[in-house]
């Protein structure tokens, strides 16, 4: 199939002059192709969400939250439908597509809720007879460009808030699993949306470039790893639009020795590997504090051999043959840098296809700062062990780490967490829970190189980041007024 853009409620009937391979992870083989568009497509896009922006800025606000309530009715209708194609296209199990629906949905209900989170202030009287008032306004035609990883979940970190607050939108979903976005594009029609308020274009480099140069674009939201996402905030800023961009990441998971050693090993090989490790919020290091590294080694390793790869098991394949490769050379790079591997996913047993983009989980021990499976995000299921002699030292590991975006620590003492809740350079800390994604009415944004901007995703920082604020001051004039003064306007 001919997977290609949205534009005005329906599939564009054009044809682009470049498209690219869509597989199926499982087995390998190209399950369709995708349109990549060209500048003349992006301007198409950006002329539909134009065209659609006076109309929709101004429906009220209960059309729109009857919109959103609709499109949440629906969504959740056909969730499951919505995570099949996730699962095929991702690789990720039905389950675990399951769960980022879920997760979608969260994200969706916030912005229901959007006449509420519109109320501007106002204060009566701050003057003599003048009122003054705040009111959100939307920014315009925003762009959403999102990562692989969640084809489902991170469009709608966005596109809710973006819509409840009057914006109108161009999403470029991951060329890699592009089918997720038009079934939700699909939704979004059936649920009342005007033809034009969502418009879902398809590509790569090219398309995003072109809409980070549209002058009529205002806004980019932006997920993916961080070279691009330093670069979409640099290019989208000098062209004047506001943008979030969020990047990569490398999640330390903290073990102090008084944790529970069984709860800890379970939750690092869950976070380690669930999603074959493609997701920003995977843990990818523990850290053993004080010589509970070989016990917590042991229990890790005995889960990890029991973890059964294949279609519909624990874990699935990666996302293309490309980045599998690029995942396993890690493995030999790990030994030569000096670390030890203790389990290699190479040689794991694999229930699937040969031609599927297959890779057993990996386990290193002995990883330090400075060699390459430390420092660089691998983005695939290896997980490493590190060792520190204390707290202190954890933490300098992870303040001193480039990313910023999740962390855990694993203790049973209560001040040790509040000590590290304090002092940890990240945005997002799990106390006891290894994955803190925060729930959908509060915000999700890592810190340092996985963040480019100063607004978080989706809850309280969506709503900031989809408007701009006016503040009115206002005076009705009754005859006690009157006269010239040239002072400045004092508050009497
Ligand atoms: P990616 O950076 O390769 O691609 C992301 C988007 O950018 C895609 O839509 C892609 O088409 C586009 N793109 C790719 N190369 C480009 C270029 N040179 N110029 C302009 N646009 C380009 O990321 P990915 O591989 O799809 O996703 C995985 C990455 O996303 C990981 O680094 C992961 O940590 C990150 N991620 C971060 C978060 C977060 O919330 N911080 C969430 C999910 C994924």
């Amino acid at each position: 199939m001919r997977i290609t853009h949205w534009i005005s409620g329906k599939p564009w009937t054009g044809t682009s002059a470049r498209a690219g391979d869509v597989f199926d992870p499982n087995t390998g083989a190209v399950a369709h192709t995708v349109d990549f568009a060209a500048q003349s497509e992006v301007d198409e896009a950006v002329a539909a969400a134009s065209a659609a922006l006076p109309g929709w800025r101004d429906t009220s606000l209960a059309a729109r939250s009857s919109v959103l309530f609709e499109f949440r009715r629906l969504l959740n209708d056909k969730r499951d439908e919505l995570a099949g194609i996730v699962s095929a296209e991702h690789g990720k199990v039905l389950d675990d597509a399951r769960g980022e629906v879920q997760r979608a949905l969260e994200a969706v209900d916030f912005a229901c809720g959007v006449p509420h989170l519109l109320k501007g202030g106002f204060s009566e009287n701050a003057s003599r007879g003048v009122d003054v008032y705040s009111i959100r306004q939307p920014l315009g035609v925003v762009a959403v460009i999102s990562p692989f990883n969640f084809p489902a979940m991170v469009p709608l970190w966005f596109v809710p808030n973006a819509i409840a607050c009057g914006n109108t939108v161009v999403l470029k979903p991951s060329e890699k699993d592009p089918s997720a976005a038009n079934f939700l594009a699909g939704l979004w029609s059936a649920a009342g949306l005007p033809d034009g308020v969502l418009n879902v274009l398809h590509g790569d480099k090219a398309a995003v470039d072109g809409l980070l140069e549209h002058p009529d674009v205002r806004g980019v939201s932006f997920v993916g790893s961080t070279p691009i996402a330093r670069y979409v905030y640099e290019t989208g800023t000098r062209n004047g639009k506001r943008v979030q961009a969020l990047g990569g990441a490398k999640n330390h998971m903290v073990v102090l020795p008084d944790a529970d050693l069984d709860l800890a090993a379970d939750a690092a090989v869950s976070a380690g590997f669930g999603s074959a490790g493609e997701r920003c919020m995977a843990v990818s290091v523990v850290v053993a504090v004080g010589g509970v590294g070989d016990e917590l080694l042991a229990r890790i390793s005995s889960r990890v051999e029991g973890l059964r790869v294949g279609p519909g098991r624990d874990m699935g394949p990666l996302i293309t043959a490309a980045h599998r490769d690029k995942v396993a050379s890690y493995l030999d790079t790990g030994v030569a840098e000096g670390a030890r591997l203790v389990i290699d996913g190479r040689g794991h047993q694999v229930d699937g296809e040969d031609s599927g983009f297959w890779l057993g989980p990996s386990l290193f021990d002995g990883v330090r700062p400075g060699m390459s499976v430390y420092t660089d995000e691998i983005f695939g299921p290896v997980l490493s062990v590190v060792r520190a002699e204390s707290y202190a030292e954890a933490v300098e590991l992870i303040n001193a780490n480039a990313y910023g975006n999740g962390t855990a620590i694993f203790t049973n003492d209560g001040g040790a967490a509040r000590r590290f809740q304090n002092e940890v350079e990240v945005g997002m800390v799990g106390v006891n829970v290894p994955i803190p994604v925060p729930v959908g009415y509060y915000s999700f944004g890592g810190w340092k190189d996985s963040l480019f901007g100063d607004s978080h995703a989706y809850g309280p920082d969506g709503i900031h980041f989809f408007t701009r604020t006016k503040v009115v001051t206002s005076r009705w004039l009754d005859p006690s007024h009157g006269g010239i003064n040239l002072g400045f306007p004092r508050n009497v």
